[in-house]
């Protein structure tokens, strides 16, 4: 029987464990973690430091879905692998053999390296320890820093916010999220949260982050100004967890190298999720991706394959649906604004996808906080962006997915007056009926 073993339990480690399962009930799964807590939903976190949702509710499984799955869960460290002997190693120095492994070791946000940055109060989020971090500083908190271009920073903000804690967000370059969002969206989302009581500093970085027996008390940026604050908290990328691959001497880029069957480059070492860069057959590119659903779609395919089957990774139209500055936001698909300002490496949910510019004509739509953004391609829509509303989240998604042609209202689309809401509701409705 063989032996399959799975390093993290995230989505990808989880949904790895579910699809061996598919395919066999008798082999042994074997799931390590040094995550005290298990499997939960890191996206799921923001509205955890909001107040929203109570801790309970960021797991998603009950004991007996795991019983069902029939894991051996090891809670420990896993500090090296022998490929050669098909063995890893864990920090309490025990050995575990695998006919099969997975390394599904996700990201880490990338650590601040600036003077002060080891001080009391320096925050990151990154798992629920963190998030628990943030919420009990944040009890005696009077004011925070929040650094860095991404979600994350605006979940933290937020989270700040919610807390009562006045909050000043300091962005590297000119506007909100730039890599991702248009100027028109970067400037929906600064609005918002000056509204909420943001202090906003563009082109602001700190120099040093101050501080006092040992505890935070204040930044000061570069320009020479001083923030006086309780708490800082960085989001300034997050870099995928190699080291383990890289020590064993598989081959790594920025992530583990796989296939399209999501196998490495050692026989019987597989690799998914956040820490997977995953050679795409239609690009030909490796590329990294760091989305829930992706991690959960690449752990199947992890899966099944070291099941035996033959599968390949398809990526899937990336679709995220999050929420800047209380304005549900869904991202479809390739939607780009070009430069990669304010973030070092990866952003939190931010697909490389999304910043393949396409060769594509970007068609707008404004009313109030309402927006619609779409990349119109030659023939199909390639992304499309939907801030408030909803409505349409759906039927986008559809025709993204199904590279629906949309020649017939193409120049209609493109019109500087065109009503992209009945446009698209008209199309969507002929092309459910014809492709029911
Ligand atoms: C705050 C936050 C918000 C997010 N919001 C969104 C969102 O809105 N939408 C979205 O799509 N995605 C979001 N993401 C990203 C999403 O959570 C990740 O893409 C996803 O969790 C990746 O899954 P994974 O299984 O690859 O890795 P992870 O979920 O990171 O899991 C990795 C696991 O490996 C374990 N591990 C690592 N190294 C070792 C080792 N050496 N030994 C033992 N165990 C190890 C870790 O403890 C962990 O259990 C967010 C992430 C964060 C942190």
């Amino acid at each position: 029987m063989p032996r399959y073993v799975i390093i993290g339990s995230g989505p990808a480690g989880i949904a790895a464990a579910e699809a061996i399962r598919s395919q066999d009930s008798q082999g042994e799964v074997v799931l390590v973690s040094d995550d005290p807590h298990g499997y939960y939903s890191r996206p799921g976190l923001a509205y955890y430091l909001t107040g929203e949702i109570p801790e309970e509710l960021l797991f998603p499984y009950r004991e007996t879905d795991f019983q069902k799955l029939r894991l051996r869960q090891v809670k420990a460290r896993v500090v090296g692998a022998s490929l050669q002997e098909h063995l890893i190693q864990l920090h309490s120095g025990e050995q575990i053999r695998y006919d099969r492994l997975l390394i599904a070791t996700g990201a880490t946000a990338v650590r601040a390296t600036i003077p002060g940055s080891e001080l009391e109060g320096v925050v990151k989020l990154d798992n629920l320890e963190d998030a628990r971090r943030i919420l009990k500083a944040a009890r005696k908190a009077r004011a925070a820093v929040v650094v860095g271009g991404g979600i994350t920073a605006l979940e933290l903000v937020e989270g700040l916010l919610a807390r009562h804690v006045k909050t000043y967000y300091l962005l590297r370059g000119d506007r909100y999220w730039s890599n991702v969002l248009d100027e028109t969206e970067s400037r929906i989302v600064e609005k918002r949260l000056e509204v909420e009581g943001v202090k906003l500093h563009y082109h602001t970085e700190i120099d040093q982050i101050l501080g006092k027996d040992n505890q935070v008390t204040g930044v000061r940026t570069r320009d020479g100004q001083q923030i006086a604050c309780n708490l800082v908290a960085f989001a300034i990328g997050i870099t995928p967890r190699i080291e383990l691959a890289e020590q064993a001497g598989l081959q790594v880029e920025r992530g583990v190298l796989v296939d399209e069957y999501m196998q490495s480059s050692a026989r019987d070492v597989f690799a998914a999720g956040d820490v997977a860069q995953v050679y795409d057959p239609i690009s030909g590119r490796s590329i990294l991706d760091s989305l829930w659903g992706l991690a959960r779609e690449q752990g199947k395919t992890a899966g099944l394959n070291m099941a035996g089957m033959q599968v390949a990774y398809i990526k899937p139209i990336a679709f995220n649906v999050t929420r800047l500055a209380n304005l549900t936001t869904t991202i479809i698909g390739a939607i780009g604004g070009g430069r990669d300002g304010d973030l070092a490496g990866i952003a939190r949910g931010d697909s490389e996808t999304w910043r393949q510019m396409p060769d594509a004509i970007a068609a707008q739509a404004d009313f109030d906080v309402n927006r619609i953004r779409l990349m119109v391609g030659d023939q199909t829509l390639l992304g499309a962006i939907l801030m408030g509303d909803q409505t349409l989240s759906q039927a986008l998604q559809q025709l993204i997915l199904h590279q629906a042609n949309i020649s017939s209202i193409r120049q209609q689309l493109l019109q500087t007056d065109a009503s992209l809401g009945d446009l698209l509701t008209n199309f969507w409705i002929e092309w459910k009926r014809l492709n029911a």
